[in-house]
């Protein structure tokens, strides 16, 4: 029998003699939905993880950040499972077979995993439930990643909601404490003893063997798995007061660098939504911090519920207008955006830091993708593309919202006339030019007033700081202010379908 279900209602309890859970980006044993819905109906749960042929074999760069912070992160898993007298079973293979053939092979009734709303991961699981019901198991999904998710936040009209404000509205208006509540997770005996020859086939393969080497993680000092999360967040409920004035400030320590964890599942979301509301509710000098980091949070939700109403925006622009844009093809100016080599130093500090780190700050996301599609008129997808292939904590709803933000091709984005200036940015968050001496080096000996556009800067000091325009830092490559004017003239094709907010 098979037992579909709305992933957020309780299914019936049939008392499965074993359950698998399916690990994927829920990386953690605490607060976990479906494994605590696991736990509450199978007498036994083997929980496992496939390293998936069809998502590693795309990835180009072989050092790849995000594959080390997931095998680490499963490390710790596997020890702490261990010293509960259980084990983490790991495929490598796709999914789309591992996960039936470990089901079978345990022997297990049920698979239970938290949903995932990417399209091409809802593709998938559609695959693997067929295959599954075909051999008469069970499989059961529930949300986990997410405060709400799908149809659970609407307008009064019944449709999804395309503007922050009032979708935020209403996310805050519907919050109960059910939908932070701590999914516990108590193993009370329950954890399967796979047999040696199971455990052997299904171990925890090297970096190597997945295809991979180590990459910079550790040099990074990025700290990983549930225990790396959990520093991160207790060093955040010291700061969090402060994150309204500081976070825009990229040399500042203002956010909460939580993003890979949320990103892996190693902190849950609720986890950190009750850290928000605590703060907001029981601490009035750091109220309007929390309240600032809860917006955040809830921006999170909302181009999830974005990417699964309109998963057309993996490729198109939301506002269907903005794709008769014509967008400049020049791959040197992109090289130049990708390398770092822009001649603008709060561009180029941030593309490092990108480059070096696996991170960016959101305000200098934001910066640099208004520079690629308004400054340089490249198409938005070309460095949504580049960010997915850098950021540690790529995520494509937050990803691809952020870029059509920037690029006002997005629901509720940034108006096209609304074009950041690169120096001014740079004067405005970054007045010291201190993040940018720190990624780069080279034009540490200019002043707090030239660092944000060394050109304008007098021969004399340039030659001081022992830079040579074009030799030690590059010229810049577009001019800002005519850079503007093309911008404007880009977009006119789509000014008439522009409402001004
Ligand atoms: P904090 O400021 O501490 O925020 C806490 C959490 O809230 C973040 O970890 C994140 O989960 C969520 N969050 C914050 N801002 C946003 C936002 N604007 N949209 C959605 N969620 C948000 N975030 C990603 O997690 N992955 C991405 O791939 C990603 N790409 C982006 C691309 C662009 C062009 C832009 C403008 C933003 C992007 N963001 C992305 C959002 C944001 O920049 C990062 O979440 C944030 O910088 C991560 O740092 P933090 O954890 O210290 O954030």
């Amino acid at each position: 029998m098979s037992l579909l279900q709305n992933s957020t209602s309780t299914p019936s309890a049939p008392n499965y003699r074993l359950s698998l859970v399916w690990i994927r980006r829920d990386l953690r044993l605490h607060d976990h939905h479906a494994l605590a819905e696991a736990l509450r109906q199978s007498e036994r749960v083997q929980i496992v993880f496939v390293f998936d042929r069809d998502i590693l074999e795309r990835l180009e760069d072989k050092a790849d950040l995000r594959v080390e912070f997931i095998w680490e992160s499963l490390r710790e898993i596997k020890d702490t499972l261990k010293a509960q007298g259980g084990e983490l079973l790991i495929a490598h293979a796709s999914a789309l077979t591992a996960v039936p053939t470990m089901a079978e092979c345990l022997g297990a009734q049920a698979v239970f995993t938290n949903e995932d709303y990417e399209p091409s991961a809802k593709r998938r699981d559609r695959l693997v439930e067929a295959e599954l019901q075909s051999k008469g198991i069970d499989f059961h999904r529930f949300k986990d990643q997410v405060i709400f998710e799908k149809s659970e936040v609407l307008t009064a009209l019944g449709q999804p909601f395309s503007v922050f404000t009032p979708y935020k509205n209403a996310w805050l208006k519907k919050l109960s404490s059910t939908a932070y509540q701590d999914h516990q997770v108590n193993f009370d005996n329950q954890l399967h003893e796979p047999s040696p020859k199971l455990i052997e086939q299904f171990s925890l393969p090297s970096l190597e063997l997945l295809g991979f080497q180590r990459s910079a993680l550790a040099t990074l000092k990025i700290k990983t798995g549930s225990s790396g999360g959990h520093t991160l967040l207790d060093d955040f409920n010291a700061r969090i007061g402060r994150y309204a004035e500081t976070r825009n400030f990229p040399a500042i320590k203002g956010p909460s660098y939580l993003s890979v964890h949320l990103r892996f599942g190693t902190v849950s979301i609720r986890q950190a939504l009750r850290l928000a509301l605590r703060i907001r509710d029981t601490e009035p000098g750091e109220s309007a911090g929390a309240s600032t980091w809860l917006s955040e949070l809830i921006w999170r939700d909302f181009y999830f519920q974005i990417l699964h109403h309109h998963p057309r925006v993996v490729q198109q622009a939301f506002k269907p207008a903005y794709e008769s844009i014509q967008w400049s093809k020049d791959e040197t100016l992109f090289n130049a955006f990708c390398n770092a080599r822009t001649g603008y130093p709060l561009v180029d500090a941030a593309m490092v830091q990108l480059n070096e780190t696996g991170y960016m700050h959101n305000r200098l996301r934001m910066v640099v993708a208004s520079f690629l599609t308004k400054d340089l008129g490249l198409d938005w997808r070309w460095g949504e593309a580049y960010f997915a292939r850098k950021l540690i904590d790529f995520d494509l709803a937050a990803n691809n919202g952020g870029w059509q933000w920037a690029a006002s091709t997005g629901c509720d984005a940034q108006p096209y006339f609304r074009i950041f200036n690169p120096i001014t940015q740079s004067e405005k968050f970054d007045g010291e030019g201190k993040f940018i001496r720190r990624y780069l080096p080279q034009l540490k000996g200019l002043s707090a007033k030239s660092i944000h556009a060394p050109w304008l800067a007098a021969p004399i000091e340039l030659l001081s700081a022992g830079i040579t325009l074009g030799k030690h830092y590059p010229w810049p490559i577009v001019d800002h202010a005519s850079a503007r004017e093309s911008t404007l003239a880009r977009y006119s094709v789509v000014k008439d379908s522009v409402t001004k907010r």
